[in-house]
């Protein structure tokens, strides 16, 4: 029998890449028939600096092999207390953010949920305003934030409490979605009464890949604090250097009351989770919101190390601006040649997506690349969009192979 027969429909990713894969390093994952895959997927985000990086490896297996506790719900244990001193010192105090830190549980709807219930708490109100295209989570609030229809339509109740605005550039621009909550919330017979808060990306990921206007994201804040709304900025797939910057709301100069942060946290794949808000939004009641795995030590260990590894200076952010630029370029260059059949490039630092104008075409192309060696998956309302998340990591050549790959792809999608 196939043992992976045994695992629910609900599989997915395992679909469109029908391998056992077995060893990571770097860049690549090898399957078990020994065939390598470059891989500009990197765990959807969470791994942004490749797999099992031997300065992250070292630290875990020297932390296992002392019997380094792994397991500790929220008891104060020596490798938390090293990585809030690294977080502290290396994240926030540079960037003057006076934030408390609270750990939701492992994964990234868990820092959501933690989220939408503290601001719901903080203001005593139950709206929250959110984004078309945004993805927040499978939980239900974090569902009920969400835009795509078929993800919250597994949620088999209403989802309320939420009012759902147009992104920066849905419909081509035609709308804001800033302009008609300023308006509705000047006029009490509009039927929209103060949220309590609202939660963007600043790059929407599983959206397709739309990076909002620092502009766009200056005024959100500044409509914010006028109205006295708490802003949530989900930095789950576009923190820790995706696009940048150590958050990717730093190029916009805002500064969110809470941001939910995952993914790359651990820097080696191993669920972590943190949700950072404004101290004086700390109104939480010991005990009021808590979960077995919030101390996942080793992913405490790994995250002190990615701290350290790359986040002690800014070369890292500087190599990804550069990159971004790279990026830029060349698939400006392959959506020109193509323009019958893309319609756009879109991205920022590390996160490009190719747009396709039908959407059958990017899942041949993503198809066609994995045929050839490379992971990209797709996202985007139907999933019309090539999304290459390359590891921050991959040297020059892997990202040049990497895009020469997508190229061979296209042309195989589109002879296709
Ligand atoms: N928020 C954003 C922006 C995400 O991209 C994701 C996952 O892709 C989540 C939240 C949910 O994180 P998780 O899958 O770890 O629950």
């Amino acid at each position: 029998m196939n043992a992976f027969s045994l695992e629910s429909e609900v599989r997915s990713y395992s679909r469109n890449w029908p391998v056992v894969f077995d060893r990571a390093r770097g860049s690549r994952m090898t399957a078990r028939d020994g065939r390598a895959y470059l891989d500009f997927f990197a765990g959807a985000s969470a791994l942004n600096y490749g797999h099992n990086h031997p300065v992250l490896k070292r630290a875990l297996l020297d932390y296992l092999e002392r019997d380094g506790v792994t397991h500790s719900l929220d008891m104060l244990t020596a490798a938390k207390e090293e990585f809030l001193d690294e977080f502290g010192a290396r994240v926030l105090a540079p960037r003057r953010l006076d934030y408390k830190v609270q750990f939701p549980g492992p994964t990234g709807t868990n820092s959501v949920e933690a989220a939408l219930k503290l601001a719901r708490k903080v203001t005593g109100r139950q709206t929250v305003v959110a984004f078309t295209g945004g993805f927040h989570g499978m939980s239900l609030g974090s569902l009920a934030v969400t835009g795509n229809a078929a993800k919250r339509g597994g949620a088999g109740v209403p989802l309320g409490h939420t009012w759902r605005l147009p992104y920066d550039g849905f419909a081509d621009g035609g709308f804001s979605g800033l302009r008609l909550l300023d308006a509705m919330l000047d006029d009490s017979s509009s039927g929209l009464d103060l949220p309590a808060a609202v939660i963007v990306e600043t790059v929407q990921g599983e959206g397709g890949v739309k990076p909002a206007g620092h502009a766009w994201l200056a005024d959100l804040a500044e409509l914010c604090e006028r109205r006295g709304i708490l802003l949530i900025v989900d930095d789950i797939q576009m923190g820790c250097g995706r696009t940048g910057p150590f958050f990717s709301f730093e190029a916009a100069g805002v500064t969110p009351d809470i941001v939910c942060l995952s993914k790359s946290l651990s820097g080696y794949g191993l669920p972590m989770a943190l949700t950072l808000f404004r101290a004086e939004l700390d109104v939480w009641q010991p005990g009021e919101h808590n979960g077995t795995f919030r101390g996942n030590n080793p992913a405490f260990v790994t995250a002190t190390a990615a701290l350290r590894e790359f986040w002690a200076d800014s070369a890292l952010e500087k190599q990804t601006e550069v990159r971004g630029a790279l990026f830029e370029d060349r698939l400006g260059e392959l959506a020109g040649r193509y323009a019958a059949r893309v319609s756009a490039r879109r991205g920022r630092g590390l996160v490009w997506g190719l747009v396709f104008r039908e959407a059958a075409l990017a899942r041949r192309v993503a198809d066609e690349a994995f045929a050839r060696g490379l992971l990209v998956e797709t996202s985007g309302s139907d999933d019309e969009v090539v999304k290459l998340l390359p590891p921050l990591t991959a040297t020059d050549e892997e990202l040049a192979e990497g895009l020469d790959i997508l190229d061979q792809a296209v042309a195989a999608g589109v002879d296709g």
